[in-house]
C-alpha cells in the first residue's frame, strides 16, 4: 500500500492564510502548515517502512489538475487499490475543529475517513481538545479527480484564535502530524488483517 501525502496550495496563493492578529506578529500560511505537517507525516511513515509520497515537493503552486495528474500517474502504475492519497489543510471561515472531506470511491474513502475521524474523537480529552466536525461528502477537485481512494483533513480554523494558537505551536503540529500517522496505521491494519 503506497500513502500520497497532498498539501495543497504554494507559496503564491492568494488568500488561504490567518487574520494580521491585533497586537501579533504571527501570521499562519496555510502552505507552510500543510507543507510542515506533511514533511512531519512523509518522514514518520518512512521511518517505520511505510511506502509514502509528497505529492508536491516545490513550495510554490501545483495546480489542482498538475496534482491531480501526479496522483494518477502513481495510482495507475501501483494499481488504484494499492494506494490511497491524503490531502492535509487549515481551515478557515470562523468555525473551530477538525473535519474530513471524501468523495470518490465513497466505500474506501468514507472508511479511511471513518478510521481518521476515530482518532480525533479518541483524543479529544487529552491532546486534541477541539470539536470534531465529523465527516463531510463533497466533490472537491482533488478527491473527485484522482482515480485511487482519496480523503482531505481540514486542520481547525486560522482564523479562529484557540485554533490559531495550536495551529502555530510546535506541540500543536506534532499532534496534528501523529493524528495523520496513527490514522494510517490504522487503516492499514484493517486492509491488512481483513475482519473476519
Ligand atoms: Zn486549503
Amino acid at each position: 500500500m503506497k500513502i500520497l501525502i497532498d498539501n495543497g496550495h504554494g507559496i503564491e496563493t492568494p488568500g488561504k492564510r490567518s487574520p494580521e492578529w491585533p497586537n501579533e506578529s504571527r501570521r499562519l500560511f496555510e502552505w507552510e502548515f500543510n507543507r510542515d505537517i506533511a514533511r512531519r507525516v512523509h518522514e514518520t511513515l518512512t521511518q517505520k517502512d511505510i511506502d509514502c509520497e509528497l505529492i508536491v515537493k516545490e513550495i510554490n503552486d501545483v495546480s489542482l489538475q498538475e496534482r491531480c495528474n501526479r496522483v494518477n500517474t502513481i495510482s495507475n502504475q501501483v494499481g488504484k487499490t494499492n494506494c490511497m492519497l491524503v490531502s492535509i489543510h487549515a481551515n478557515a471561515g470562523g468555525g473551530t475543529g477538525w473535519e474530513v472531506f471524501y468523495t470518490r470511491d465513497v466505500m474506501t474513502s468514507q472508511k479511511i475517513a471513518s478510521v481518521f475521524s476515530e482518532e480525533v474523537t479518541s483524543r479529544h480529552d487529552t491532546d486534541f481538545p477541539f470539536r470534531n466536525r465529523g465527516l463531510k461528502y463533497d466533490p472537491l477537485f482533488i478527491l473527485k479527480h484522482t482515480n485511487c481512494p482519496a480523503i482531505l483533513t481540514e486542520n481547525l480554523f486560522m482564523d479562529t484564535w484557540d485554533d490559531f494558537l495550536f495551529l502555530c505551536s510546535e506541540k500543536g503540529r506534532a499532534i496534528i502530524a501523529d493524528i495523520h500517522v496513527q490514522a494510517i496505521l490504522k487503516y492499514l491494519k484493517t486492509v491488512l488483517i481483513p475482519e473476519e
